[in-house]
């Protein structure tokens, strides 16, 4: 078989393959028919002239889609090239970890993602906002899912996302490690036998358990720091079913007012080793860093361990169940089913599918059904109903006591879920899905880290000591109530501000890098996050003006003291980007 045939089929397989395993494969095999790939520095341009003459026309745009980000960056690439300090880890390979990890590897950083997970097994559909597609669009989505109908509501599985970004993110060289977690950050000095990488770097490790964890100074509460072993289920729960009951640590919360609470970071300083006694005995992978980006959404056990606080806003207790039924395109009854949602608060309720659950026994406030790879359905659901119905054995005064493991009948849990997945019109053929089958969780809560980026400090400080930044995302940084359509959609916004924030700190000045950190979380923070007010995706790139910034002053409704505060903490390139002044002093 000629060169060019071995090239097409695997890219064929590439693009055809909807698992994690099998995408990688076909690209490690296409990587090896490509041996020029190793000793090059531009990857993209040479995978890309080694496929392009290989496949159809309309295979082809793919790259001509990725060429336009591409050639956009060539000038800052080539700074970020010339720097010795180009090595970014982003942990966590969701949405928003992936999402960062294309921009990174489209500005030339040398970048590395750690994925704990071996599938990608999500089945919840997001509600994405246009422009968050059309940037989608921008990074190949509709070459890899050529159905998807860019116009109406944008809705866009999780599971979806991740491949495209997936694949946009190995045709740009980032080493996509999956099946292994993060498990510590190793300080320059510590000799690791049997190691390669440079020890007077600061590095990451990977294993399969998670991270090792050397001190808890801040609290002594006890910090469940197990987890289960990647992509497995966790104890006692059925193949089916995901538990993901709150995420809190619940014993850490401080109680400010009726719905705002503090929670401490677990420890400053626990998940950097600093000498060789901590290392663990399985390490899989050992990567050198200039900086960490952290993706793993709301329960990262690396958040918490590097000293990062959190505001948590609790609202009317309400607990979320979600519900994947497997889709079989061929079954016509299956294929007609209609998106819908209603409310318990529409006045003819009781002529819609929450009537006849109501007389059924099952009570749910509201439900949304949605199709994708499955079919989808999420309803909120009040405790008392669900302890009615059996799901909760005991009626605990607390969501999050409510949702404890042992207090769940996952059997009852299983009958609920089918008399929703009936109520919405799917019929007894459609099982559940193997995973996420039904998800029972605290819908009630949403966290903001206190700062959006912290530094890692060696034991030994000297003149010279690089000091990574540490930047969490996504849903690490803000965990949103996703029902307003935050998650994603701001996530992506954080996500590629953080790759600002290491752009400008490799080739401007950390203090500018830093300023402007802070500039654009506060941005994110202060102002209703609108579709209305995001530019639109085709032209999103790393620097947060050429996305979100430029009617942010419209939207700011403050008093002069407050907008002296605020305008007084933008640099001046971002107040001529805003056509703003100083106001002269009060
Ligand atoms: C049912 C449901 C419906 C939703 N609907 C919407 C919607 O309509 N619109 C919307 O915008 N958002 C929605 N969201 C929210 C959205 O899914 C999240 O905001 C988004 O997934 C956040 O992405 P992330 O990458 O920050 O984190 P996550 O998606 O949580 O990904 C974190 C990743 O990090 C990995 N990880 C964790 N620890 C480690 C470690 N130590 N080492 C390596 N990897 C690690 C995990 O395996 C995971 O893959 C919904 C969420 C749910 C649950």
């Amino acid at each position: 078989m000629s060169l060019t045939t071995q090239i097409r089929d695997q890219f064929t397989l590439f693009l055809s393959s909807d698992d994690v395993e099998s995408i990688c494969q076909a690209f490690q095999n296409i990587k090896k028919l490509i041996p020029q790939l190793s000793s090059t520095t531009s990857f993209y341009p040479t995978i890309r002239d080694a496929i392009s003459p290989t496949v159809t026309f309309t295979t082809r745009r793919l790259f001509q889609t990725l060429d336009e980000r591409w050639n956009f960056y060539t000038a800052d690439r080539q700074k970020v090239l010339a720097s010795p300090r180009k090595h970014v880890l982003v942990s966590g390979g969701g949405p928003c970890g992936l999402r960062s990890a294309v921009e990174f590897a489209m500005l030339g950083f040398n970048i590395s993602l750690v994925e704990k997970r071996t599938i990608f097994s999500r089945h919840n559909i997001l509600k994405t906002w246009t422009p968050t597609v059309e940037d989608l669009m921008a990074l190949g989505f509709k070459s890899y899912f050529p159905n998807f109908q860019i116009h109406g509501i944008h809705a866009i599985g999780t599971r979806e996302l991740q491949i495209c970004l997936l694949r946009t993110a190995l045709l740009l060289g980032v080493n996509f490690i999956y099946g292994e977690a993060t498990a510590g950050i190793i300080e320059p000095g510590i000799t690791i036998p049997g190691d390669s990488t440079d020890p007077t770097q600061w590095r990451i490790i990977t294993n399969t358990a998670g991270l090792v964890v050397t001190n808890t100074a801040v609290n002594s509460t006890t910090d469940s720091n197990q987890e289960s072993a990647p992509g497995s289920p966790r104890k006692n729960v059925p193949a089916e079913l995901a538990f993901t009951a709150g995420e809190q640590n619940f014993e850490r919360l401080e109680k400010h007012s009726k719905v705002d609470y503090f929670e401490k970071a677990t420890s400053l300083d626990g998940a950097v080793l600093r000498d060789e006694a901590s290392l663990p005995s399985e390490i899989k992978h050992i990567i050198p860093i200039d900086s960490l980006v952290i993706a793993e959404g709301e329960s990262s056990k690396l958040i918490r361990h590097l000293g990062f606080d959190r505001f948590v806003t609790r609202f009317a207790p309400a607990i979320g169940i979600i519900v994947n039924c497997t889709f079989n395109r061929a079954n016509a009854i299956e294929k007609k089913l209609k998106e819908f949602v209603v409310y318990r608060a529409q006045a003819d309720w009781r002529e819609t599918c929450l009537g006849k659950l109501y007389e059924n026994g099952v009570e749910v406030e509201n439900m949304e059904y949605m199709r994708f790879s499955t079919h989808f359905i999420v309803v909120t659901a009040k405790k008392d109903s669900l302890v009615k119905f059996g799901v909760l054995k005991e009626n605990r005064l607390n969501i999050q006591d409510a949702l404890e493991q042992e207090n769940i009948d996952f059997d009852r849990l299983r009958d609920f879920a089918r008399h929703l997945a009936t109520a919405a019109g799917v019929p007894e053929t459609a099982p559940l899905a193997s995973n996420h089958g039904v998800n029972i969780f605290d819908f009630s809560c949403k966290g903001t880290l206190t700062k959006p980026f912290t530094t890692l400090v060696p034991s030994k400080p000297s003149e010279n000591a690089h000091h990574p930044l540490v930047l969490p995302i996504g849903d690490s940084l803000v965990n949103p109530f996703w029902p307003q359509g935050l998650g994603v959609n701001r996530g992506f916004h954080s996500s590629i501000d953080a790759v600002w924030t290491v752009f400008q700190d490799t080739v401007v000045s950390r203090d500018i890098a830093l300023n402007e950190r802070d500039i654009s979380h506060r941005m994110m923070m202060w102002f209703p996050l609108m579709p209305v007010l995001v530019n639109s995706g085709v032209q999103w790139k790393a620097d947060p003006l050429t996305r979100y910034a430029s009617q942010i002053p419209q939207t700011m409704h403050m008093n002069d003291v407050q907008k002296r505060a605020t305008v007084t903490c933008l640099n001046q390139r971002i107040l001529n980007a805003l056509k703003l002044k100083l106001p002269t002093a009060i």
